[in-house]
């Protein structure tokens, strides 16, 4: 089964109403290749705001997604929550998330656990420092990452990798082709051997991290980048050119 091409926008902690709607506006009139998906995360104070003026065919997702059901949890916000909503999709395990709010690798599991088995789909991001890169160790975090979620799901049908190294997020240092891809096929060779032939094949592996109008091409077209999680670009015009990037 051949893998849509998928681009995400991730927010951030960043707008406010009118350029949210600017944004959205934007993406609207915009002339988009079908045969991308595109899902865009504002952050949660417009989640309806978005799915309200944004047009169908475009997805929305929330930036995090607690695992415990309603009730007193402070801050949070339930899967139900979000379906009633009409939010199908939540990334989880930003490195963001990862390292300022201490999300250990079983926290961001659990999350994609009671997610995925409430029926929201995930955009579940793994990535190593700059720091674990020279060290040599990329291919073994990512690895432990996966392990991590692998152990708590079943259900890979409704998961979007992202592989988002922590050294080039919001940094303007994007990886190089040849970094990217030898780490989605590392992935992919995980995934095989650890969950079935079927998820490796299947699952889209996203690249993210200092994506932008221009280096965005390049990367679409290597074998096992099924397309981008986007951070600072996607406040911008210019992700419409990424959005498009695979035609
Ligand atoms: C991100 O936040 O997921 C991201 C990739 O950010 P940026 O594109 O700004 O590097």
């Amino acid at each position: 089964m051949a893998r849509k091409f998928f681009v995400g926008g991730n927010f951030k902690m960043n707008g406010t109403i009118e350029s949210v709607k600017a944004i959205v506006n934007n993406l609207n009139e915009a002339k988009l290749d079908p045969n991308t998906e595109v899902v865009i995360a504002p952050p949660a104070l417009y989640l309806l705001l978005v799915r309200e003026h944004l047009k169908n065919g475009i997805q929305v997702a929330a930036q995090n997604v607690f695992d415990k059901p309603n009730g007193a949890y402070t801050g949070e916000i339930s899967v139900s929550q979000l379906k009633d909503s009409g939010i199908n999709w939540s990334i989880l395990g930003h490195s963001e998330r990862r390292t300022i709010l201490k999300e250990s690798d079983e926290v961001v599991a659990s999350k994609t656990k009671v997610a995925t088995e409430g029926g929201i789909s995930v955009i579940w991001c793994c990535g190593e420092s700059l720091e674990e890169r020279e060290s040599g160790n990329t291919i073994s975090v990512i690895e432990g990452q996966l392990a991590a979620v692998a152990a708590k799901i079943d259900n890979w049908k409704n998961v979007v990798i992202a592989y988002e190294p922590i050294w080039a997020i919001g940094t303007g240092k994007v990886a190089t082709v040849q970094q990217a891809q030898e780490v989605h096929a590392a992935i992919r060779k995980w995934l095989k051997a650890n969950v079935s032939e079927t998820v490796a094949a299947e699952t889209r592996i996203l690249y993210g991290g200092s994506v932008n109008g221009k280096n965005c091409k390049e990367l679409a077209h290597e074998e096992d980048i099924d397309g981008f999680l986007v951070g600072g670009a996607s406040l911008k015009p210019e992700f419409v050119d990424i959005i498009n990037a695979n035609q």
